[in-house]
């Protein structure tokens, strides 16, 4: 097959199976964040670009509605080979624009094929109910259809997987989409549009536009040929995109932000915590939704914790993400890097103490130390805030209730992660937490057969499990009379 990154580095917009340019001819750069070197450039669409893509999905939708499960099943099933059979080229490109190590870019891509492979086993199960109907002369149906024209748009630490929970249950369940990736990471979204082409998914059911967001945006939530907006990003944008969807009350999926506690009580395996603890933390440099943002330890156990998790952070070897053996990139600018600085000076001027790290990596541009923060207090700016970076925080506490209370505390609810060897106190911790994902003695629990998604301003929705579908698809009701 392909295997070749410069076959899916595409610089154009995919839009009615056309690769196009912006009207304008505008383009944005794209940047190495491990070099700082431009890499190429994608279209700067706006509105009208857009308003076509919508056009030409919805055109796609009247014949791409009525294909059969099946027929949609085998397109997933082909793209999912198409994946795999790319995956180092595709894996290449992904570390080039976002920074992580190639190990974590493919596990990334192979992310995206088993999502796909998932929803093609789900577009086979769409079920609706024969309901006993209360009337001897009718008879109660329900069926499901998808939704329409849907419209996604992904944020930069995930290009490629981001894409796969919304693309693939759209095509598995019947609808079409146009498709807005974070213009960091283009590449990774318009390598959809080159996969897709090459299964043979039918032209306009996939649209890819890159460029202005707020146009973007704006166009995608005003027309009313769109059905549904699913959207992974940060809770301003996605109550930006929910208040402006109201107009044409569209059906909206929102994965936001985070603000995941890591509690470990006394009675827990120390030494599976803190391998726990460093997945959880440091997985893409700290730039994910469900990285834990604050570490809860019990008084009993804190110092050997706080110990033994600096030693292991500071092992973490930090490099570009295409060296042999790099476990840590660099951030993906430097408006990160400086955000992760605020956080570690507002840490130290309210008594932080700085165990390891703390500092900008030598390597220069926007690597960073793995850094670890002892004597952590709730009046800390992490205590409400994503650092969305390789920080971590830790706090004390003495019983089970106060951690309980210091966890919830916050607005977010997306993931969360506890350690104990206490049965008892696994239930009562499980159904204490106010999250949408619980990781017990795990740090690590993202696969597409589960319901990934927040309670809280974390979102709305749910993306991968058998739920992961039920977004893209209405509900009707069908009543049928004189039997
Ligand atoms: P992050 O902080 O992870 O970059 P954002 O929420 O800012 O998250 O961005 C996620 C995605 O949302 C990106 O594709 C970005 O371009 C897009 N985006 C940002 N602002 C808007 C907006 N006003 N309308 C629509 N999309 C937007």
């Amino acid at each position: 097959m392909l295997q070749k990154t410069s076959h899916f580095m595409r610089q154009a917009n995919l839009i009615d199976g056309e690769w196009v340019q912006a009207d304008s001819g505008a383009v944005i750069d794209v940047i190495n964040p491990a070099t700082g070197l431009k890499i190429g450039t994608v279209p700067k669409a706006g509105k009208a670009e857009t308003r076509r893509a919508i056009e030409a999905a919805d055109a796609a939708f009247k014949s791409f509605r009525k294909t059969s499960a099946l027929e949609r099943s085998k397109m997933l099933r082909k793209l999912h080979d198409a994946i795999m059979d790319n995956q180092d080229a595709l894996a290449e490109l992904l570390t080039m624009e976002q920074g992580k190590s190639l190990a974590e870019a493919k596990g990334e891509v192979g992310a995206s094929a088993a999502y796909v492979l998932w929803f093609a086993e789900e577009a086979r199960r769409t079920y609706g109910d024969v309901v006993p109907s209360p009337w001897a002369d009718r008879r109660v149906i329900v069926t499901k259809e998808p939704v329409g024209v849907i419209a996604a748009i992904t944020p930069w630490n995930f290009p490629s997987s981001m894409l796969a929970r919304k693309i693939a249950p759209a095509i598995a369940a019947g609808c079409t989409a146009v498709v807005k990736p974070a213009s960091q990471t283009p590449y990774s979204g318009l390598a959809w549009g080159a996969l897709c082409e090459e299964v043979g998914i039918p032209k306009g059911v996939v649209n890819i536009v890159t460029g202005s967001a707020g146009e973007i945006g704006d166009e995608i939530c005003s027309n009313p040929l769109v059905k549904k907006i699913t959207f992974t990003g940060s809770t301003e944008v996605g109550k930006i995109l929910i208040e402006k969807s109201a107009s044409t009350v569209k059906k909206v999926s929102m994965e936001l932000g985070g603000n995941a506690p890591f509690l470990i009580f006394d009675d827990a395996d120390i030494d599976r915590a803190v391998e726990g603890a460093i997945v959880a933390k440091y997985r893409n440099s700290g730039q994910t939704c469900v990285c834990t943002n604050r570490f809860f330890v019990q008084s009993g156990i804190y110092d050997r914790f706080v110990e033994k998790f600096a030693d292991a952070s500071k092992k973490l070897k930090v490099g570009p993400g295409l060296e042999d053996g790099t476990q840590q990139g660099p951030l993906i600018d430097d408006k990160a890097v400086e955000k992760v600085e605020e956080f570690i000076s507002d840490a130290q001027a309210k008594g932080g103490k700085v165990v390891t790290g703390g500092k900008r990596h030598e390597l220069g541009g926007s690597f960073f130390q793995p850094t670890v923060i002892s004597g952590a207090t709730p009046d800390m700016k992490f205590m409400k805030e994503e650092i969305f970076g390789p920080v971590a925080p830790v706090f004390r506490f003495e019983t089970e209730e106060e951690a309980v209370a210091l966890a919830n505390d916050t607005e977010f609810g997306l993931a969360c992660y506890f350690y104990t060897g206490d049965l008892g106190r696994a239930f009562r911790v499980m159904e204490g937490l106010k999250y949408g994902m619980v990781g017990i003695n795990e740090g690590l629990i993202t696969t597409p057969e589960a319901p990934f998604g927040g309670v809280k301003e974390s979102g709305i929705g749910r993306e991968g499990g058998h739920q992961g579908i039920e977004d893209y698809l209405d509900t009707k009701y069908v009543c049928i009379g004189g039997l």
